[in-house]
């Protein structure tokens, strides 16, 4: 029997390992097991370059329990360790043999499990006592036992073993008792192992019998070991990817699309991504993207390696080459990964250009669920963006889609305006912008539906994206406005006119809260509405954005909406509610105005003559005259709003005609809405 010291620089390893190494005890189980994998996977080389000459026979992995012994064994029938290897690849533990197997058989071993640092240790950190039983492959070699209890010193002897491989068992300690539990560790297995490329057998099937559940005598295989992304796109069907996909997401609903990732350089990648239906609140916390190193399960939280809008896909990424036990900040910096990302972005957008360009039913069909998903990639990946300008889909009122380009060359006759801007007109809200759509429709112009979480950006992208082009809502004008195109019809009305019917009006609108109205003239034509309310733009894109990030863009947040109250000039009805204003009111106000009119002009006389006069020059008498004509004015001004006000609240055309307009925008709530329809009822 042979004592030693295991060789660690520091003086015990051992409690480093156990606290700080890794966060998570669990992955104590992947570490064997992959290395279980290795061992055999190197067996399996070795027999097929001719090395190795005897039977492999069962080359299972098995893992089981003791619950006596309070033991977990991993078993491989493997390459197995001689006495030399152990003391080099065990008791040495800063070596790590993989490179050197690596480096030997470098053409050949291709499948063997890349290595994960100090992967045989971490068996530390839930047993408090550790047994190697191992056979080596090599003829004569002779069986080893190897136990070590924590401290850094350890045990070796010869002992009689008949296979070959190597047994791991662990004395499970007793504040992990946890991982002598059937379910944790069948739970774990398929967490971890489910697609190892060596089958792993834990215990066996069991069947229902007698009123329970027994075991059959065949053997409980955890997992798939030539999963779906292993094997050639050529060699599978549409069946199989669904298939494999019910495999990762079992009950999930059918993806809509999938994306075969195979590179060999300049790293080594595969995987296969899914397009699931994206549903409205952004949900991706439940059933992501999983990483793979060689078919061993690492992690599901891919940020960092996969750029932020590929997160909303689903699937499996392969590679050897992403570094697997290191901090996210190093992963994110590290340029094989940044190298990662952009093949896969790359990747992503050619499959849906193919997608677009073979199969453009189907993508329409399945645009509106992948369209969250393509904006936020295009509006958060410049590379993406590019790409992706060539197959986005905008669809309109009338449910049609169009490619940007398509759309450009329908609209560009119709809704270039007189600087030679090409305007993009949509609505956000099919039934509540019904009036504007149908205006505008009636116009010659097409409409747009923009009803997408992320189109208030979308927009704001497409309008930088696009040379020459400018969005505005289908109520941010009139119909008429919407493409500002030269000799738009003049309003004709007098100075007074439109003062008396703009106040009016103003001081009949309800009040509605967090709302400003201005009140403004538009000839717009006969037929078309009498009253139009329009809400600005610019303003409520910002209120749209600040929507969308709480937190930032408060103060747009805050601000009131902002609308337009437009009166048509030619309609009718609403000239004639301009002639009832001017009848009932102008006796009174003429006068009222004239006064106005004067002291503002001899206001203004006064100034000038002060214009090249220092402050103090100017004689008193004459600022106070200025001031008093001043007040005078304000008086004058609440004097004309209150008879203007007080004969508005007694025209019932003016207010039916402020309430049909707010009504057919869904603006018409509460008291005003029932004194709306107590006034229609009396004049029918
Ligand atoms: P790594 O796997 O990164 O090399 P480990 O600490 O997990 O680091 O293992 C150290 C070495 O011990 C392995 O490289 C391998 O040579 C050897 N080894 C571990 N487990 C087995 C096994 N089940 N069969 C054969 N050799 C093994």
């Amino acid at each position: 029997m042979q004592k030693g010291t295991i060789g660690v620089t520091t003086d015990n390893i051992f409690p480093v390992i156990k606290k700080f190494l890794y966060s998570d005890h669990d992955i104590f189980l992947r570490e064997l097991v992959s290395n279980a994998v290795d061992a055999t996977q190197k067996l399996k080389t070795l027999s097929s370059i001719g090395e190795f000459k005897g039977e492999l026979g069962d080359i299972s992995v098995r893992v089981s329990i003791d619950e006596n012994e309070k033991t977990l064994t991993v078993s491989d029938s493997g390459i197995g360790m001689t006495s030399d290897e152990i003391e080099r690849y065990i008791n040495q533990i800063a070596f790590s043999s993989a490179e050197e197997f690596l480096d030997k058989y470098k053409n050949d071993a291709n499948a063997i499990i890349g290595h994960f640092g100090l992967g045989f240790y971490s068996a530390f950190m839930v047993a408090k006592k550790v047994v190697i039983k191992t056979k080596s492959y090599k003829d004569e070699a002779k069986a080893v036992m190897w136990s070590c209890d924590g401290s850094p010193e350890y045990e070796m002897t010869e002992i009689e073993k008949e296979r070959r491989g190597t047994d791991i068992i662990l004395y499970i300690d007793d504040e992990n008792k946890e991982f002598l539990e059937k379910n944790r560790i069948e739970g774990l297995l398929k967490k971890y192992c489910s697609f190892l490329p060596v089958s792993v057998v834990f215990g066996k099937e069991q069947e229902w019998k007698d009123g329970k559940y027994v075991d059959t005598d065949k053997d409980n295989v955890i997992n798939d070991t030539t999963p779906a992304w292993t094997k050639k796109p050529t060699d599978l069907t549409d069946e199989d990817y669904k298939k494999f996909y019910q495999q990762l997401y079992p009950g999930m609903e059918e993806p809509l699309f999938w994306i075969h990732l195979n590179v060999d350089y300049p790293f080594k990648l595969t995987g296969i991504l899914y397009f699931q239906k994206v549903k409205n609140n952004l949900d991706i916390s439940r059933n992501k993207i999983q990483l793979y190193c060689n078919q061993v399960f690492v992690t599901d939280s891919v940020e960092g390696i996969v750029p932020d809008f590929l997160m909303l896909l689903q699937g499996v990424i392969d590679s050897p080459d992403i570094p697997l036990n290191v901090s996210r900040s190093y992963l994110q910096s590290d340029s094989n990964v940044k190298k990662i990302s952009t093949y896969i972005t790359k990747k992503v957008a050619d499959r849906l250009q193919d997608i677009f360009n073979k199969e453009r039913k189907q993508f329409e069909e399945k645009w509106d669920q992948i369209k969250l998903f393509i904006e936020y990639g295009m509006i958060s990946d410049e590379k993406f963006n590019e790409k992706a300008l060539k197959f986005a889909l905008i669809k309109d009122t009338e449910e049609k889609y169009y490619t940007l380009d398509e759309y450009k060359t329908l609209i560009e006759a119709e809704q270039t305006d007189k600087d030679g801007n090409i305007t993009y007109i949509y609505a956000t809200d099919k039934t509540a912008q019904y009036s504007y759509i149908e205006a505008a429709q009636a116009k010659g112009y097409n409409v747009l539906l923009m009803d997408g979480q992320l189109d208030v950006h979308f927009i704001g992208m497409l309008e930088q994206k696009i040379e020459k082009s400018r969005f505005v809502r289908v109520d941010s004008n009139v119909a008429d406005k919407l493409v500002e195109k030269a000799n738009n019809n003049v309003v004709e009305l007098s100075d007074i006119q439109k003062e008396m019917t703009e106040t009016v009006f103003k001081t009949q609108i309800p009040e509605i809260e967090k709302s400003n109205f201005i009140v403004t003239f538009e000839a717009i034509g006969e037929s078309s509405q009498p009253i139009v309310i329009t809400q600005n733009e610019f303003m409520r894109r910002m209120k749209d954005m600040s929507a969308l990030q709480p937190g930032m863009m408060n103060f747009y947040g805050e601000m009131p909406d902002s609308y337009s109250l437009i009166i048509n000039t030619e309609n009718p009805v609403s000239k004639k509610a301009i002639e009832q204003i001017e009848e009932g009111c102008k006796a009174e106000i003429m006068p009222i105005i004239e006064t106005i009119n004067k002291n503002n002009s001899e206001i203004e006389a006064l100034k000038a003559s002060h214009k090249e006069k220092k402050d103090d020059e100017i004689p008193v008498s004459e600022k106070e005259e200025i001031r008093s004509k001043e007040n005078e004015i304000t008086e004058l001004r609440k004097k004309e709003n209150d008879i203007l006000s007080k004969y508005g609240a007694e025209n019932k055309l003016v207010k039916q005609l402020i309430d049909l307009a707010l009504l057919s925008n869904n603006m018409l709530k509460g008291e005003a809405l029932s004194k709306f329809i107590k006034r229609s009822v009396e004049l029918l």
